[in-house]
């Protein structure tokens, strides 16, 4: 390389690097200095959702702690534009910034599991699969979301739930620890004995309180196998089901989460075809205590209506946490929102359902989430998460694939 590369500055100027810079950068880092063209880096900059496409002027792929440190003491140095990658599932595009430094942690992928203390060492990289494969080969897991591609750093930094956050809490609530790089360069652990204030932030905060290279989770015996499923109704029978829904959770023990969907029926092997494309509304469930002991409970739930088609079961826990996957690939144009409820009453069912019959693609979903449980027994003021009193999470998951359809679908 023999030219300057021009970087986009925080405080929106930007700066020339030569080459020199880089090299001095290259020479330090155990990971790769990638330019535009360079292999690995549109492996970098390209995210989850299509609708981002922006080009950093450089992608450092960080391999260990000590690439970390040095490239943000290198975007500090310089001043630069930064933005830092963990699994690229953030809708908005954070993970990647047009013109500036992008540290890319995807890379960083290794899970160490400690089966007698039942605790994970994660790395920044991890999926939710690296996770759930790693924790399961003891049996053990730690409450992460439901899709196995979304990255173990946005999620966790956010909160964090999924299918055991009723039983088991958020995946900040069963934090211990992060190493963290700040803002000034330096590593730095955060627990609930050190740094004590970092801590906090980090769980729920979000990204901004520094670069995290290590997560320390607290794990739970749930064994391999879970009793779960899936129950397909039509949507003409929405408020019948959603009513009784809205009973039978109400009173279900922490150990039964049962999350609903409304949708374009996709072609489901146990859907008879004719239903394929039409509009459905799809209950999923997961009890993740005693599989016997969780017959009655799941029970009341498929006693509701007369579904065209149900699967309910014991399946291997990280099977279920790929299930949804098929459903929720990379490269399609996202545009999402999402709302909180402290309940399901009548004027919402009749709302989502109504919404539900304008959804714009076959790919879109309005989902709706049970949380509460073990999540609201945490203190409002405990971590930087505040929501502590919620029953339910919406999700508007509106995805396409053309962009002529931009307008149409972000509406
Ligand atoms: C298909 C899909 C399914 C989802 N399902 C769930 C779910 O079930 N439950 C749930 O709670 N959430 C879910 N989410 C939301 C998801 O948790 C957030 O989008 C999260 O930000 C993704 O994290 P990431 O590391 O993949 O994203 P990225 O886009 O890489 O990062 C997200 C943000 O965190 C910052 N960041 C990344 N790594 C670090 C780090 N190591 N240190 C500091 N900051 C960092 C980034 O700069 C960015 O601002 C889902 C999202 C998608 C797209």
């Amino acid at each position: 390389m023999s030219t300057a590369v021009t970087l986009k500055t925080r405080d929106g100027g930007s700066t020339a690097l030569s080459p020199e810079h880089l090299d001095g950068l290259r020479a330090k880092l155990r990971g790769a200095v990638c330019l535009p063209g360079d292999p690995g880096y549109d492996q970098a900059r390209t995210l989850w959702n299509a609708m981002i496409d922006r080009k950093p002027a450089v992608t450092v792929r960080a391999l260990g702690a000590s690439d970390v440190i040095h490239a943000v003491r290198f975007a500090r140095e310089h001043g630069l534009l930064l933005a830092v990658r963990g699994g690229g599932h953030n809708i908005a595009g954070n993970a990647v910034c047009d013109g500036g430094l992008q540290l890319d942690l995807s890379l960083m992928r290794s899970v160490r599991v400690d089966p007698v203390a039942k605790t994970a060492r994660v790395e920044p990289g991890a999926i939710l699969g690296d996770v759930d494969k790693e924790t399961q080969a003891f049996g053990l897991a730690v409450p992460l979301g439901v899709n196995s591609t979304t990255g173990i750093s946005g999620l966790t930094l956010g909160g964090g739930f999924g299918w055991l956050s009723r039983k088991y809490g958020l995946t900040i609530d069963n934090l211990l620890s992060v190493d963290l790089v700040t803002a000034n360069g330096a590593l730095v652990h955060a627990s609930d004995k050190e740094n004590h204030d970092l801590f906090w932030a980090v769980r729920g905060g979000g990204g901004n309180f520094g670069v995290v290279t290590s997560f320390e989770f607290r794990l739970h015996a749930i064994g391999t196998e879970l009793l779960t499923g899936v129950i397909i109704h039509p949507l003409a029978k929405a408020k019948e089901i959603l009513t009784g829904y809205r009973r039978v959770v109400s009173q279900a023990p922490d150990d039964l989460a049962v999350w609903f969907v409304m949708r374009k029926a996709p072609p489901l092997p146990f859907l008879p075809a004719e239903h394929h494309g039409t509009d459905v509304l799809v209950l999923a469930l997961c009890w993740s205590g005693d599989i016997d002991a969780g017959r009655g409970p799941v029970g009341a739930i498929q006693g509701l209506g007369k579904p065209l088609a149900e699967i309910i079961g014991p399946m291997p826990f990280v099977a279920w946490q790929q299930l949804l996957d098929p459903l929720l690939t990379p490269g399609f144009r996202n545009y999402w929102k999402s709302q909180s409820f402290t309940e399901l009453s009548d004027g919402a069912i009749d709302t989502l359902i109504d919404a539900a019959k304008r959804i714009p693609s076959a790919e879109s979903e309005i989902a709706f989430a049970q949380v509460g449980g073990a999540i609201n027994r945490v203190p409002a003021g405990a971590t930087a998460y505040p929501h502590r009193n919620l029953q339910f999470v919406l999700n508007e998951h509106t995805r396409w694939s053309e962009p002529a359809k931009d307008k149409e679908c972000i509406a």
